[in-house]
């Protein structure tokens, strides 16, 4: 069998190989995946709870050496990889505690004419086999909320990483099954997305498909899917208004966080910082200093803020888009330059033209825009110009300006006083427009990875 390497994105060096998975290694997984989904099911409430809960402990316990190996497979800091492993193990911890009370409902149906006389109720039972797919960027803790959800509901699971992030991925899975998971619960085909990945997602044994990833990939799944459910977290462009009221340090902070984190290669990342004129430079004063004193460098160093990108690619693109806005006009305030292979500097343009590349795609590089505004209406008009949908924000001490962004603003979240790269693990999660379709959070997922059936009595 043909193999992948893994490269460490900091030093180039191969760190693993793994199989390259083929659409017969799809049907294999399917094969014993249905074994799985039988076990899964019979296996009582309390078991799936118990499983779920001693894997997040034992993610707690290997917190170290599956940071370390998170900082050599993605490049993101130390600090950050650990602060993933955490967040992985809070998500199976919850995945665990909603496994608990997941369940349905009596159904009243004497409260109409025509039903009375029944005694009924419904209940949740497994889809059976779930297919998911994961992004590179967060590869442990987005795995976790396909995985821990799919099990507790009592699924089985075929997990398809990212070609460049799988051995995070193969350790999550032999925690659970060291934890007790029926060995056919849960199987890991890695591969390239074209091959294993579409496999998966056109098998018909698979009734349910759960991505993260690009717009562009996940834009084309429903058609190769056919009927199956399906749901899509995508990409995003986020987001941030800035209005006369804020608070400009406190704005200042969660940029910086929320556009630098993970060299800005989060789905929503700061990318398009929205400022009221009378504001533009005292934001610029508090922005500035805390951008240059960013530590970029060596992920692995404690004292690095910002490692790289993922591969040279990403490197080669953001350096053409921010040349392409500077050519159109954008001002360079910091940055924009190459620190090394994978390494670029965090940047920060301003008066980025509304049409120019980076304004409109999704920038996913350490790149914030500083875009100008008048009013509210304007702010709001421009928040929403952009094919994305997935989360905003918005800083102000005024009620009804925060209410209004709350309610004209198209997208899954709309954070008031904090950057859109807020999100919990227990709340609804995902995308309005082309950033995606259904939700994730724990409990929102293990709900989508159910079907209801109604039991209905005559008596
Ligand atoms: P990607 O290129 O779309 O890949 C995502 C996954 O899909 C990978 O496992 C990939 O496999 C697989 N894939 C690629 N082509 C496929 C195909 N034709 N059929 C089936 N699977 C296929 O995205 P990425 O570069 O890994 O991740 C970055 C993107 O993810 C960004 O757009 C980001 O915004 C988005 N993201 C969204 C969220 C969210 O929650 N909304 C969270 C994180 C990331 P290979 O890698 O092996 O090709």
């Amino acid at each position: 069998m043909d193999a992948i390497a893994v490269l460490n994105p900091y030093t180039g060096e191969e760190i693993g190989r793994v199989p390259r998975g083929t659409a017969r290694d799809v049907e294999r997984a399917v094969q014993a995946a249905r074994e799985g989904a039988r076990q899964m099911r019979a296996l009582p409430q309390h078991r799936r709870v118990a499983i779920l809960a001693a894997a997040a402990q034992r993610l707690t316990a290997e917190a170290e050496p599956l940071a370390h190996l998170l900082t050599a497979e993605t490049g993101k800091t130390i600090r950050e990889a650990r602060a993933e492993v955490a967040r992985a193990a809070t998500i199976l911890q919850l995945a665990s505690e909603e496994a608990r009370h997941l369940h349905g409902e009596t159904i009243p149906f004497d409260a109409l004419p025509a039903t009375e006389g029944r005694k009924g109720f419904y209940v949740r039972e497994p889809v059976g086999i779930v297919g998911a797919i994961t992004p590179w960027n967060v590869p442990l803790a987005l795995v976790a909320h396909k995985v821990g959800p799919a099990l507790g509901a009592g699924n089985a699971v075929i997990l398809k990483p990212a070609e460049q992030t799988p051995l995070i991925a193969l350790q999550l899975a032999r925690i659970l099954r060291e934890c007790g998971l029926p060995e056919q619960a849960l199987h890991v085909v890695t591969g390239y997305g074209e091959e294993a990945g579409d496999a998966l997602v056109t098998h018909p044994d698979v009734p349910f498909l759960t991505f993260t990833g690009s717009r562009e990939v996940g834009m084309q799944l429903p058609a190769r899917a056919g009927y199956k459910r399906i749901t899509l977290e995508l990409g995003g462009n986020s987001p941030v208004i800035i209005t006369p009221s804020a608070d400009l340090e406190q704005a200042a902070e969660g940029i910086v966080r929320g556009g630098f984190a993970v060299a800005g290669q989060l789905c929503i990342s700061v990318q398009r910082v929205l400022v009221q004129e009378s504001v533009v430079d005292a934001l610029i004063r508090e922005l500035l200093p805390r951008v240059r004193a960013l530590r970029v460098g060596d992920p692995r160093d404690e004292h690095t803020d910002m490692g790289t990108l993922i591969h040279r690619h990403a490197c080669d693109r953001v350096e053409r888009d921010v040349q392409e806005a500077m050519a159109a006009g954008a001002i360079l305030l910091t940055g924009g330059q190459r620190l090394g292979p994978t390494l670029y500097a965090p940047t920060v343009l301003q008066n980025v033209p509304r049409q120019a590349r980076i304004a409109v795609e999704e920038a996913f590089a350490p790149v914030v825009l500083l875009m100008p505004y008048t009013t509210l209406e304007d702010a709001i008009a421009l928040a929403n110009a952009t094919a994305y949908g997935l989360n905003a924000g918005i800083f102000t001490r005024d009620l009804e300006e925060a209410l209004t962004a709350a309610q004209e603003i198209v997208a899954g979240t709309v954070c008031v006083n904090d950057v859109p790269t807020f999100r919990s693990d227990l709340m609804p999660y995902g995308g309005r427009k082309q950033s995606g379709l259904g939700r994730e959070g724990v409990r929102f997922a293990m709900e989508e990875m159910t079907e209801l059936k109604v039991v209905s009595f005559r008596l």
